[in-house]
């Protein structure tokens, strides 16, 4: 009986967390170029941008401008506590964060190390593949179309939602045997807890991440759930699944 694969985008199927990572030691080196001996340290100005991305994402959701715009703040409220008013360089703060969603880069690196041979894998079995990913719709599209992705999916199977929860699992899901459907994922926060909750099975790729996926409380104590270090792990051991 064929089966069914729900995967998530993001540090799944393609590597995106240091996407960020650059773009914020280019604003680090940024603003400390420009405002020199008054730009705090390193640790604050890091800590001031991260927490200000971490509120606008609870505040916004992930929407494609809520990094950039943390950069944005952060160099204001910066300037600001150092008497410094600098319209121009704000604007190029946000510009620093926007090199985040670069295109190019997408292209380049495409998808994560032997996740086009399982994919092809699993539709050489017949199993049906769902994409369901959380985040901006443009950008998420814009990944997909670079990397090739798409090629694996029917149109009608991606999914980009705003927020992923055991209620859009659910909605994806509708009508199928759920002992018959994985959800594919790195995040124990954003992947496994809703896939467990709206009922299915979980197969968790942990990788590095960042602050927003690293709260929760470990790995759920749960035989539904499958660890593999890597994403070929699905092929080498698709018979016990
Ligand atoms: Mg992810």
């Amino acid at each position: 009986m064929n089966k069914t694969f729900i995967f998530d985008y993001d540090d799944t199927l393609a590597w995106c967390e240091h996407d960020y990572c650059y773009a914020i030691i280019d604003f680090l080196k940024f603003t400390i170029d420009k405002l020199g001996h008054k730009a705090p340290d390193v640790q604050s100005i890091m800590e001031l941008e991260m927490g200000l991305n971490k509120q606008g994402v609870l505040k916004h959701g992930f929407k494609g401008d809520v990094f950039p715009a943390s950069c944005r703040d952060a160099y204001r409220i910066i300037c600001e506590r150092a008497g410094v008013e600098d319209k121009q360089g704000e604007e190029e703060a946000y510009n620093i964060g926007m090199r985040a969603f670069d295109e190019k880069r997408y292209r380049e690196r495409g998808l994560v190390e032997g996740a086009a041979e399982t994919l092809e894998f699993l539709v050489s079995q017949r199993d049906e593949l769902i994409l369901l990913t959380k985040g901006d719709r443009e950008i998420q599209q814009k990944k997909i179309e670079a990397t090739g992705l798409w090629r694996y999916f029917r149109v009608d199977a991606i999914n980009i939602v705003e927020k992923k929860n055991a209620d859009t699992i659910r909605d994806v899901i509708a009508g199928r045997d759920k002992s018959r459907v994985w959800h594919v994922g790195n995040s124990i926060r954003s992947d496994v807890n809703p896939a467990l909750e709206a009922g299915i099975n979980v197969i968790y790729i942990p990788c590095e991440t960042w602050a927003y996926e690293r709260e929760h409380n470990g790995v759920p104590d749960d035989s539904r759930i499958t660890t593999f270090s890597s994403i070929t792990g699905i092929k080498e051991n698709y018979h016990l699944l």
